[in-house]
């Protein structure tokens, strides 16, 4: 495949490079080839129609969720969106209840007079509204909260971060628990931020019009390796794993796989809500059900099971960069490394920088790279 010199090649046509070649051949006025192994465009978030024309996420539930205005405002141009807000439950003790853990969750999981006390306490030491990460409560506070919080950590914590990473809470970057901290209130949504929506047509279609630029040339089923030669005055920018870039000279970073299973059912929801954990029993992490995220009415329901396992390289994907100390440090050679290459090779987005990104995120570091790098290169 050999296409009119191209200024930029894009290594990933996920997030992170969608929308970069976007701003560099709308902006900038570049000429940009996008190369994908895969087959298809949207990296993780890539959906296609399944039985019943429901929308199936193929790698995982992606549901779409910022507080940034301008993150929103710039997809809004490609989409338009489903206003949905995600909700969770957990099987503890035979019961299903919601997550985060919230003052709902402690009334639905004791008697009431303990519920109550409880509820008060964490009113009164931290206030309505306050939203508290697990191993901190379980550090401080009255007896009663330090229950709490070890009842926290035992039924829906500890169990699921070993699923999820094979590692104790504890063995994990603190930023990694922060993201399940208790909810001092009753707001029952899983994410809280001010935008919580799902693109209307799906991701892919979404993809397809950010990558709908005279200036683009999108290949998929096309390895880096196989247009790296063929144009050498182009810049770079590549989205995959930077271990693999340099042919992991300092040894491969570790990565979290997963493995899913599709099932299919006729009839209405299988399910209260779109995903439900469960911390303490099977293989499995959790089961989400799509028709919740996209709303769709139908005769059947897809659901999807995920197995957390170690990644393999060659058998399957390097999915959640492992957040933790070690893993930092091992990351600090390839960044000098890729500071070498600095005016030619740039390295951004959930494997290139080695980051455990949200899709928001993803897009807002790729708005930034172009806005303070790249539209002036
Ligand atoms: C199970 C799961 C659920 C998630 N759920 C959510 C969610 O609900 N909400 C949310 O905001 N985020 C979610 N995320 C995170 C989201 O997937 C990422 O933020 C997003 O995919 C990052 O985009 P990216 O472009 O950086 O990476 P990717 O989407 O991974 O894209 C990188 C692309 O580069 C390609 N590539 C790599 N190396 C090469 C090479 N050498 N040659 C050619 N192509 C190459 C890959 O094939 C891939 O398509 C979830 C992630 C997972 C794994």
């Amino acid at each position: 495949m050999r296409v009119t010199s191209p200024d930029w090649i894009i290594v990933g046509a996920g997030f992170t490079g969608a929308v970069l070649a976007e701003r560099l051949a709308s902006q900038a006025g570049r000429r940009v080839l996008v190369v994908d192994r895969r087959d298809h465009i949207a990296g993780n978030a890539y959906d296609y129609r399944g039985p019943w024309d429901i929308l199936v996420h193929r790698y995982g539930p992606h549901i779409f969720h910022t507080n940034s205005k301008k993150i929103w405002d710039y997809l809004s141009r490609f989409t338009e969106w489903r206003p949905y807000f995600h909700h969770v439950v957990a099987h503890i003790d035979g019961k299903y209840a919601p997550i985060p853990f919230n003052l709902n969750t402690i009334e639905d999981l004791f008697p009431r007079r303990m519920a109550e006390a409880m509820t008060q306490g964490l009113i009164d030491t931290y206030g309505y509204g306050a939203k508290v990460p697990i191993l901190r409560m379980r550090e401080e506070g009255a007896e009663q909260l330090r229950y709490l919080a070890d009842y926290i950590y035992r039924k829906v914590f500890e169990n699921y971060t070993f699923k999820q990473w094979s590692l104790k809470p504890e063995e994990l970057d603190p930023s990694v628990s922060a993201r399940v901290p208790i909810h001092v209130s009753r707001d029952d949504r899983y994410f809280q931020d001010i935008y919580q929506a799902m693109p209307v047509d799906g991701y892919s279609a979404m993809f397809a019009r950010i990558l709908a630029h005279e200036n683009i040339t999108v290949s998929t089923s096309t390895e880096f390796e196989a247009v790296r030669g063929l144009y050498p005055g182009a810049k770079v920018v590549f989205t995959g794993p930077i271990d693999e870039y340099f042919k992991f000279e300092h040894g491969a970073l570790p990565y979290r796989s997963l493995r899913f299973r599709l099932f299919e059912r006729p009839g209405p929801e299988a399910q209260p809500v779109g995903t439900v954990n469960y911390p303490n029993e099977f293989d499995f992490t959790r089961i989400t059900e799509f028709k919740h995220l996209t709303g769709q009415r139908a005769d059947g329901t897809i659901l999807i099971e995920e197995y957390p396992e170690a990644y393999v390289p060659g058998r399957n994907e390097p999915y959640y960069p492992i957040p933790t100390g070690d893993t930092a440090a091992a990351l600090v050679p390839y960044q000098a490394m890729a500071h070498q290459l600095k005016g030619k090779v740039w390295f951004a987005g959930r494997l290139g920088d080695y980051a455990y990104y949200n899709m928001d995120q993803a897009c807002g570091r790729a708005l930034a790279l172009f806005e303070k790098q790249l539209a002036v290169t």
